[in-house]
């Protein structure tokens, strides 16, 4: 009897790791990288004031980059979720309600994933790309994925652009880890919760990182 307990206890716990323990973000680490090629993400958004000035830099720099948008943020500003696709830059799910997967229920991710990606195929999109909010996957989030057919993609990294820091410092932070190229995360929308002001200061870091970039790589 105590033996039939504790095997159904150890089973439930090997349950519990499949779904929320490290394999699953661990898998969704392997990222389609291209060596040598700069790949710029931005997530949260869209935002009615940050996402059109990283546009605009983009456009200046003649660069396409890839946007994760959250369901939430996404209502009232399809206009904008157009423009991207417009524009020719590729659109990522971000999950609805930038919520973190590893505290989430199988039934609560899958719909989750779900509906981040009905909100962007309603405004006419469709994303092929998906990054879970905090970098965060459970089993259910990867086999949602599938199903969608959406890619998983991280970062190589991550940067702080969501706090105000001195001037060049974000820039400076870009070129020293992103010389040689890799995937760069940086936040055009609000759901991370960070500094008021942060989002606009960071689009004019990103502008100088990539005039910096230019001149370096030339
Ligand atoms: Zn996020």
């Amino acid at each position: 009897m105590i033996l039939k307990k504790l095997l159904v206890s150890a089973g439930a716990l090997i349950g519990i790791w499949a779904i929320y323990g490290p394999m699953a973000s661990a898998f969704a680490r392997k990222k389609p990288k291209r060596w040598g090629e700069l790949v710029l993400t931005f997530d949260d958004g869209p935002d009615e004031i940050v996402t059109p000035k990283v546009l605009d830099v983009l456009k200046r720099k003649n660069l396409k980059g890839i946007f994760f948008l959250t369901g939430t943020a996404i209502k009232g500003r399809e206009h904008i979720v157009r423009r991207i696709a417009k524009e020719g830059h590729e659109i990522g799910v971000h999950g609805q309600s930038h919520i973190n997967h590893l505290w989430q229920s199988p039934s609560r991710t899958k719909r989750d994933v779900q509906e981040g990606y009905d909100s962007i195929v309603n405004c006419g999109v469709v994303p092929i790309y998906y990054r879970g909010p905090y970098g965060a996957y459970n089993t259910m989030t990867l086999l949602q994925c599938k199903k969608l057919g959406l890619q998983v993609l991280h970062w190589d990294g991550i940067h702080g652009d969501w706090e105000i820091n001195p001037v060049g410092k974000l820039a400076y932070s870009l070129n020293h880890v992103h010389m040689s190229g890799g995937v760069v995360v940086l936040h055009d929308g609000r759901m991370g919760k960070g500094q008021i002001g942060a989002n606009e200061k960071m689009v004019e870091e990103l502008e100088m990182f990539l005039i910096l970039r230019e001149k370096l790589v030339a």
